[in-house]
Parts: C-alpha cells; structure tokens; sequence
C-alpha cells in the first residue's frame, strides 16, 4: 500500500471518531440546555461525517478498505491533524493526485473546524454544512463555498 492510501486511513479514522466525539458533546451541550453549543457540535460531527465518507469511499474506489472503524486519542488526532500537509506532498510525489486534492479539501475545512469550534459558543439561528467538503458556514451559506466552491445550494443548515 501506498504511503499517501495510509495516510487517507488516518483521515478516515481520525475525522470518524472526531464526528462521533462532536456528537456526544452535543447531547451533553443539549441535556445542559445549552442549545448554541449542541448545534455547533451537530455542524462540525456533519461536517466530519463527510470527510470521514470521502475518505473512506475514495479508498474503496483506490481498491483499499477499512477493516474497521477503529478510534483514536486526542495526541494522535492531533497529529493526524498536524501532518495533513505533509501526506498532501507525499501524495503528489507519488503522482496520487486524487487523495492530494482529497486530502487539501479535508484540510482546509477542518481548519475552519478547529476555529469554529475554538470560538465562544453565541447566539446564532443556524449553521450551514457543505455537503461537498464539509466547510461549515455560520448564520448564511456563503454564494460559492470558500473551499471546494460548491454553490449555495449544496449547503444543508444545522440548527
Ligand atoms: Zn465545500
């Protein structure tokens, strides 16, 4: 297996525990009442679910499978995290330009969800999710995603 098919496991794993970790601090955030809170955790759990779905289909189509969910501590998230840039320029060196683009995207919009998530949780009507590359957008989707540049409609809104 190719070093960058690894790295899109980590993906994979990394950002399914993540979203799975996000709704469960949701749940909390909505027994505490705190609905600001549950509905940025449903948005960023969204908008790793499609990456974690990305990742896993384009390994499927790679002829690569996961042989299970598996789940990981907050270090290694991290430094999955951390090393995103690097499998994006092992990817290119191997000529895998499916997994770089991949694997850009997956970068870019969890960058926007670590910001989001470091943010004071305020009083805001919705949260929009594009289902392309799950940026996640506050109060209105933006005309053309400023990741994948999906249009508005591709947005699906989180309350
Ligand atoms: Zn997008």
């Amino acid at each position: 297996m190719l070093q960058s098919e690894l790295s899109l496991i980590q993906v994979c794993i990394a950002q399914h525990s993540e979203s799975r970790r996000n709704l469960v601090l949701a749940e909390e955030a909505g027994s505490r009442g705190d609905l600001e809170r549950g509905c940025l955790h449903r948005a960023l759990a969204f908008g790793q679910k499609i990456h974690a779905d990305k990742a896993r289909l384009t390994l499927e189509g790679l002829g690569q499978s996961l042989s299970s969910d598996g789940d990981m501590s907050s270090e290694a998230r991290a430094q999955v995290m951390e090393e995103l840039s690097s499998m994006a320029m092992t990817a290119a060196t191997e000529r895998q330009s499916l997994i770089e683009s991949l694997i850009l995207q997956i970068m870019k919009a969890a960058m926007n969800h670590s910001s989001l998530s470091k943010q004071r949780a305020q009083p805001i009507s919705s949260y929009h999710v594009c289902q392309v590359c799950g940026f996640i957008a506050k109060d209105t989707p933006p005309e053309r995603c400023p990741v994948c540049r999906a249009h508005a409609a591709q947005f699906d809104v989180v309350r």
